[in-house]
């Protein structure tokens, strides 16, 4: 039987020759540090734990859940804006449930695409801006994100007649893979595009609390305007390390809210009513360990930063993120360069190139191992390499 074609049009998984290559050297013994992993390694906070193990005692939440979540954890997600960035939002309206916020980034294009309708996607990024809107019939169009534009994409180089045919822009700041930011000054662009074109601004900010030295990311949603245009995908995931209990939401327009819902109960039934009990704990109650996590990352990223400087590699130290982008050095790509490293030292670095065309000359660092780990691999790299031009 042949696939239907909206499978074959899913791009190539780019990291195939290099999970290869981690299994060859696995297979021969080598000691793998894999810088490669885009998943806290910490744990969950203990009373948020404590809370899905009390939750899911209780026979109520052994039902099917309601399909846009409870109003209790759509209203702590509501509180949870109010607190950090006072925004108001209506829980019942303007906020939906989501089985991790990646559900909801591959089903909004279902939302809006029809087929031959294009999205921007940013360039390095998550792929499932692109994929999602593929399996919707649409067309990606690509937004570069270049170091000499802070890694934000150039709105004026979007050709007129590209915008007509756009329904939805996704971003995504904090951003993966580069670690970039981005103020308000380009978000009121952004919103001005998005209403000259009648565009669906999608932002995707899993990282707005995992910033460095007292910098505060802008949520989408404060920026003057932005409900009339779009949404922001959040998540439990990175702020409070709840990478596997996938849950996460949608919040701001209530149009588009009301659209993602409604794909949503005819597909899935929602999320596991004692893990949006637990999540209530961890958006409402002591929120200290979002400042153990970032003193964590922080200590890592200094590491890395100066580890790298130290041998003389290019790289620039971001503001937020659990990510670091150097660039590879002359001579090489992305993912010569990262076979280069494996092959020689057995540390793993994700070449750029698998987050799209625009991320070629890049490679990206997480910091989700243990400081030992990471010192152990930058001396790897100090003793096993040779000095690199850039
Ligand atoms: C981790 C990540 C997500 C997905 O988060 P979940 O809520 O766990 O699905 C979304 N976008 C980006 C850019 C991410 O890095």
């Amino acid at each position: 039987m042949e696939e239907a074609q909206r499978i074959q049009a899913l791009p190539p998984y780019l990291f195939a020759r290099i999970d290869e290559k981690i299994a060859d050297a696995k297979a021969k013994g080598v000691d793998v540090i894999s810088l490669g992993i885009g998943d806290p390694d910490l744990p969950t906070p203990d009373h948020i734990i404590d809370k899905l193990i009390k939750a899911a005692h209780n026979p109520e939440n052994h039902r099917y859940p309601s399909y846009v979540g409870m109003l209790e954890f759509r209203s702590a997600v509501a509180e949870w804006y109010k607190r950090r960035s006072n925004i108001e939002l209506d829980p019942k309206t303007e906020v939906v449930t989501l089985i991790g916020s990646k559900e909801g980034i591959a089903h909004i294009a279902f939302c809006y695409i029809n087929p031959g309708d294009i999205a921007l996607i940013p360039d390095p990024g998550y792929p499932v801006y692109a994929v999602g809107t593929l399996l919707a019939g649409g067309v990606p169009y690509t937004m570069p994100l270049k170091e000499e534009n802070g890694f934000l994409p150039d709105l004026d180089a979007i050709p007129a007649e590209v915008a007509q045919k756009a329904k939805l822009m996704f971003l995504n700041y904090p951003n993966n893979p580069t670690g970039a930011i981005a103020d308000e000054s380009f978000y009121l662009k952004v919103i001005a595009f998005a209403k000259k074109y009648d565009i669906i601004v999608c932002h995707d900010g899993p990282y707005s609390e995992i910033a460095f030295q007292g910098y505060k990311p802008l949520s989408f949603l404060e920026v003057p305007g932005a409900k009339e245009v779009g949404i922001e995908f959040h998540s439990m995931s990175k702020t409070y390390n709840m990478t596997g209990w996938r849950i996460g939401w949608a919040a701001g327009n209530a149009r588009v809210i009301e659209a993602l819902g409604r794909i949503k109960s005819n597909i899935d039934s929602g999320v596991f009513q004692a893990i949006q009990e637990a999540s209530i704990e961890g958006l409402l109650g002591n929120q200290d360990i979002i400042e153990e996590i970032r003193k964590i990352y922080q200590e890592r990223q200094d590491i890395v930063i100066e580890g790298l400087t130290a041998l003389g590699w290019k790289v620039e130290r971001p503001k937020a993120t659990i990510y670091v982008w150097p660039k590879v050095p002359k001579g090489f790509s992305s993912a010569s360069f990262c076979e280069l490293v494996l092959d020689k030292t057995g540390v793993v670095l994700t070449p750029g190139n698998g987050y799209g065309e625009y991320g070629e000359g890049y490679f990206r660092i997480s910091l989700t191992i243990s400081t030992e780990r990471l010192r152990e691999a930058l001396r790897r790299l100090q003793d096993n390499l040779g000095k690199f031009e850039f």
